[in-house]
């Protein structure tokens, strides 16, 4: 699975990718069914499922694709190459990890619980495009759910503080932005007075965007891209930024978002001859919303704490700034993230020679106790219905 290369953009890569892990559950009893993504220039999502005896069901959730583009993974030889207890190469933490430790919960099920394992349907499913954050496939799955899914497990990876297991209990919504200033355009030299710089006016509106972000609400304004202007002899007739902002609450994100479109309106940087304004048009781009802490979600990670608890592992639980599929599934059904294995580095692929730069790693000896943690916690899941 590593030596194919996924990245989102590359949906021969990705196809291949699902009709090698559709034949690697087929033993397993999973049947195959490809749905294309809306995006037409992306892979196909990969839904398997597995009918069980009873009407319970148990989702499990992974993605294909990677963030690494052929070409870079060329350029840094980037690729499946174990070293002592790692395995770098793109893909080995997210989330091919991930499908490989989804693997292993289900054939230890099968082989040491086989009627648990043969009670629930089973429904797995992977993304072919979560790292651009693409929402067709969060309502794809709420389409296979119903009142009998016990549960959604999202395979992304673990955290760790010291030694205890990190199981991901939210994690922030985030929304796009972009903000474009018109102006108007003025000879620099004759008719300075007449223009109306919108460059100026864009440099203000920043500043008040930049000072929405709020640490104590865990609120955060990211002003990413600056454009505007043509030549140096013209006062610019336009500028535009986007940028990003993030939350946990959906309270927090939908003040936030208001707080941003008030920005629309006339500026205050005008023309000194007639007193023409700057206009300022603040827009949302796109917005992916919160998975805040719910009680769902923490009646599923009390069940992973005292199942390790009982195996004499120590698991607790945070709250992430970066998002997941979790975001699109925890309002229909319970939903855990974080069941995954430990590695770092996820989205680099550098290597430097003094070891300051190392790419992505998964760590070899996490997964079989992550995997008895996982596979026991799903037992106890399921018995508790
Ligand atoms: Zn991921």
């Amino acid at each position: 699975m590593v030596g194919i290369n996924s990245f989102t953009a590359n949906p021969k890569g990705v196809n291949h990718l699902a009709q090698v892990t559709a034949e690697a559950f087929a033993p397993l009893g999973f049947g195959a069914a490809s749905v294309p993504s809306v995006n037409p220039s992306y892979g196909d999502h990969l839904v398997l499922t597995r009918p069980g005896t009873s009407g319970r069901s148990v989702a499990l959730i992974s993605h294909l694709d990677t963030v690494f583009p052929p070409e870079e993974e060329e350029r840094h030889q980037f690729r499946w190459q174990p070293e002592g207890d790692r395995i770098f190469g793109p893909g080995t933490h997210d989330i091919k990890g991930g499908t490989a430790m989804m693997w292993l919960v289900l054939q230890a099920l099968r082989a040491r619980a086989p009627e648990a394992f043969a009670s629930i349907t089973w429904k797995l499913f992977w993304n072919s495009s979560e790292e651009t954050l693409s929402h067709d496939f969060g309502a794809l799955c709420r389409t296979y759910f119903d009142a009998g899914t016990l549960a959604a497990l999202v395979f992304e990876s673990e955290g760790r503080l010291g030694d205890e297991r990190l199981m991901v209990l939210a994690r922030k919504g985030r929304a796009t932005w972009r903000a474009t200033v018109t102006g108007r355009g003025a000879h620099a030299g004759s008719r300075h007075r007449s223009g109306a710089n919108a460059a100026v006016q864009l440099g203000a509106t920043l500043q008040r965007i930049a000072a929405l972000t709020d640490y104590k609400r865990d609120l955060t304004f990211n002003v990413g891209t600056v454009t505007g202007g043509t030549v140096l002899n013209r006062v610019p007739h336009e500028a535009m930024a986007e940028g990003e902002f993030r939350a946990f609450t959906p309270e927090v994100f939908n003040q936030a978002k208001a707080a941003l479109l008030a920005l629309s309106g006339p500026g205050e940087v005008r023309a000194v001859a007639d007193r023409f304004p700057c206009e300022v048009h603040l827009e949302i781009l796109s917005e992916s919303r919160p998975w805040p802490r719910n009680p769902g979600t923490d009646r599923l990670a009390d069940l992973w704490q005292t199942t390790g608890a009982a195996l004499g592992q120590r698991v607790g639980g945070e709250q992430r700034g970066g998002l997941s599929d979790g975001n699109f599934l925890w309002d229909a059904v319970p939903t855990l993230d974080g069941l995954g294995p430990w590695g770092d580095n996820d989205h680099c692929s550098e290597r430097s020679a003094d070891g300051s730069k190392l790419p992505e790693f998964v760590e070899v000896s996490c997964f079989v106790p992550k995997a008895l943690l996982n596979t026991m916690a799903i037992l106890a899941l399921i018995g508790k219905q």
